[in-house]
């Protein structure tokens, strides 16, 4: 069985992560979904509030070979303690390119059996950010063409206040 994980903040989910959730799942007899702690990077959602959005997103698409979880801890160590496979990220564009490189190199010097692989963004995606989702709904703009209408009114309430 091969266990992938897609790794991110994903503060809030968009339509850009769903789209690689989607395909990672085809690929991978099981993917995880981590909603991962980054210190040096400030989150509008708490982890279970984007757990549950990743949730409600993953069960709407009917995608039953994915878990939804989260860590506060080295990505390298949750994917030794769940035996894990290959770590799943989505490349944006060239500006993704030089970190995303950068970890790869960092998580299979920590641990050699980590392999990354990238998924490209689908055209329609490769502007799309979750600080971009964030900024547009925290004026007033509208952000329906960027996540499910399913928790639009959540997102766009939790980030007015
Ligand atoms: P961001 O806050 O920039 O949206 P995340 O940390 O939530 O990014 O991203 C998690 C992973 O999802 C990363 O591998 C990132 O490159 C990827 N990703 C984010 N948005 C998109 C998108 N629109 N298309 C493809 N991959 C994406």
């Amino acid at each position: 069985m091969k266990l992938a994980i897609y790794p991110g903040s994903f503060d809030p989910v968009t339509f850009g992560h769903m789209e690689i959730i989607s395909r990672a799942s085809k690929l991978f007899d099981k993917l995880i979904v981590l909603v991962s702690v980054n210190p040096l990077k400030p989150c509008s959602f708490s982890i279970e509030e984007r757990k549950e959005l990743l949730r409600e997103t993953v069960q709407h698409e009917g995608l039953t070979n994915v878990e939804v979880d989260s860590y506060d801890g080295l990505l390298i160590d949750y994917f030794t303690e769940r035996n894990a496979d290959v770590i799943v990220k989505g490349l944006r564009a060239i500006s993704d390119f030089e970190y995303e490189f950068q970890m790869a190199q960092a998580n299979r010097r920590l641990c050699y059996k980590a392999e990354t692989i990238f998924l490209t963004s689908k055209s329609e995606y490769t502007y799309l950010s979750s600080s971009m989702v964030k900024q547009i709904a925290m004026f007033g703009g509208d952000i329906s063409d960027f996540v499910p209408e399913y928790i639009l009114d959540r997102i766009v309430t939790r980030l007015k206040k």
